[in-house]
């Protein structure tokens, strides 16, 4: 997603609804992918207020100044200086004492509140939230967890995965025979390899059954070449075992699926189809590869074969983007080059559309230079009208892009690429690159954080405010920007993109770009970030935060 500048924030009719709606949840609570909430209420308010006068400009107006939003509930309430309660105590506070939360943290056991002071600027501490009357709580229990639906997510992340098909007869007494103590029994499955030698019908099932279940167990760990060898053992020796061979393509085609590699996941899909013609699953898991593929009539097709033979709620949200797609881009012009397709409605001149292309092109080798990859299948690009951006996407207003695996750009009024426009556009191609090199497993702040970066972005102007808001223990701690940000307001994604540029800026300068790879690789492994941060680059949150703000001060405030 690509923030635009203050002032360019679209004001269409559908985005003031939409607005409207925002405004009623904004400055309370952002839901974030992990499940976890964060509430934003005071810090919104001033934060967006630094924030609007040293970095946006002048802006609309928002919420009024923070006022205490909530009272101590218990006789008294222990205040510590951070999120544990093995920390230093700061003070104590007693029934009735009202305050200021400003921020909220909830880990899977407790929920830690921020608070300050009506008087106070900067934050006393952090409290347990369960000590707290809070005013906002039952407004905002019921705020639903996500208001996004399908249309924003990404392609490689599609709710499609199979369950494993163990129903295949056999598979749990070979697969404890060959899955020990968290690894594979490589004897026991050369033996079982040994045994099909015989050419029995019955040893040559075990041995099949034994490859797939390696396979799972390797899945499992998200190994996926060894998963994918494994798969493909099992079909050497499921010739004559029809439900091994469909289990066997369909798991070969589902981790192609997540590497985003849709040919390859096509080929074993067909050739499940011709074994199994009625499976739901391959017709689900088709409809996913095509629509990677940029192939919305082939998608479309085998979504409402999967629906018609057992109708499932994802699918139909699938199903409902394919075809909105497909009617919006049905009178659309097309182009290609090596690595993108690129879709583009009349009132774009066809000299724009190559200049995109073109540009396109060169954004792409200057990204797998930097990140020494490269999508595998070519990258789907749509140019809309503003309105037809704002319908499909349903956008926050603030966004300038999309990326949802298509990259989706509105470029009305334009005749040739614009230094915005080719921002834009190296801005989303990265996102197509790190979702896949991670696939799908980046969270927003290092995304948006790399996209700016290679989009040539630099903190120079944010840094004062950003050290400022540091200092007053104003800046959103990365952990919370790590879900989706589509909730967020305009000046809150301000913050959001300004921190996450100065994060990936000093990882950068820290680690360089080999760091960036191995934290992406390390990703890609199914390690989640904390791991990930600390194994590739022998650091953490805390400290990431607090070197960015050194390195902010160092770099360009002197
Ligand atoms: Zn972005």
């Amino acid at each position: 997603m690509y923030k635009l500048p203050r002032g360019q924030e679209n004001g269409s009719r559908v985005n003031l609804v939409r607005n409207a709606e925002r405004g009623r949840r904004r400055g309370r609570r952002f839901a974030l992918a992990t499940g976890q909430k964060i509430g934003w209420t005071a810090r919104g308010v001033c934060v967006a207020l630094l924030w609007l006068v040293l970095w946006n400009g002048p802006s609309q107006a928002q919420s009024p100044a923070a006022a205490p939003n909530a009272t101590v509930k218990s006789d008294s309430l222990v205040v510590y200086s951070e999120m544990r309660s093995t920390s230093t105590v700061v003070s104590s506070l007693k029934k009735g004492d009202p305050v200021i939360v400003d921020f909220e943290f909830k880990t899977s056991a407790e929920k830690w509140c921020r608070i300050k002071l009506a008087s106070q600027k900067v934050g006393i501490g952090f409290v347990q939230c369960t000590g707290l009357d809070r005013k906002e709580e039952q407004a905002t229990a019921q705020q639903p967890a996500t208001g996004l639906g399908t249309s924003r997510q990404a392609v490689n992340e599609l709710p499609l995965a199979p369950s494993p098909p163990r129903s295949t007869g056999g598979y749990d007494e070979i697969a404890n025979l060959v899955v020990r103590e968290g690894s594979i029994d490589v004897t026991k499955l050369a033996e079982l390899d040994a045994a099909s030698h015989s050419g029995s019908a019955a040893a040559m099932r075990r041995a099949a059954l034994a490859h797939y279940a390696a396979g799972n167990f390797e899945l499992s760990r998200n190994s996926n070449d060894e998963a994918i060898e494994q798969y493909r053992s099992a079909l050497g020796f499921a010739a004559k075992q029809p439900d091994l061979q469909v289990a066997s393509l369909v798991r070969l085609a589902y981790v192609h699926l997540h590497r985003s590699e849709y040919s390859a996941a096509v080929e074993y899909l067909d050739r499940a189809r011709a074994v199994a013609p009625r499976s739901v699953l391959v017709a689900r898991l088709s409809g996913w590869a095509y629509y990677g593929l940029d192939r919305l009539d082939e998608a479309v097709e085998q979504w409402n074969i999967a629906q018609q033979i057992e109708p499932d709620p994802d699918v139909a949200k699938l199903l409902e983007k394919a075809e909105t797609d497909k009617a919006a881009e049905s009178g659309f012009r097309s182009g290609q080059t090596s690595h993108f397709t690129l879709h583009y409605e009349g009132s774009a001149t066809p000299q724009l559309a190559a200049e995109i292309l073109r540009a396109l092109e060169d954004d792409f080798r200057s990204i797998q230079s930097e990140l020494r990859f490269a999508p595998q299948e070519p990258v789907a690009v749509v140019l809309y009208t503003q309105q037809n951006f704002r319908d499909i996407t349903r956008a926050p207003s603030w966004a300038g892009a999309w990326n949802d695996g298509r990259i989706r750009v509105p470029v009305q009024g334009l005749t040739s690429v614009s230094d915005q426009l080719s921002h834009i556009l190296k801005h989303e191609l990265t996102h197509s690159f790190v979702r896949q090199m991670t696939q799908g497993h980046c969270p927003q702040w290092l995304h948006e954080g790399l996209a700016q970066w290679m989009e040539g972005r630099r903190s120079d102007a944010a840094a004062q405010p950003l050290v400022a808001a540091y200092e007053h223990q104003q800046n959103p701690p990365l952990k919370a920007l790590e879900g989706s940000w589509a909730e967020f307001s305009g000046p809150q994604a301000g913050i959001a993109y300004a921190w996450s540029l100065a994060a990936v800026e000093f990882i950068v300068a820290n680690s360089g770009m080999w760091g960036v790879e191995r934290l992406l690789d390390n990703l890609a492994s199914g390690a989640a970030i904390e791991p990930a941060l600390g194994s590739a680059l022998q650091t953490n949150y805390a400290d990431i935060e607090r070197g960015t703000v050194e390195y902010l001060r160092r770099t360009y405030l002197k």
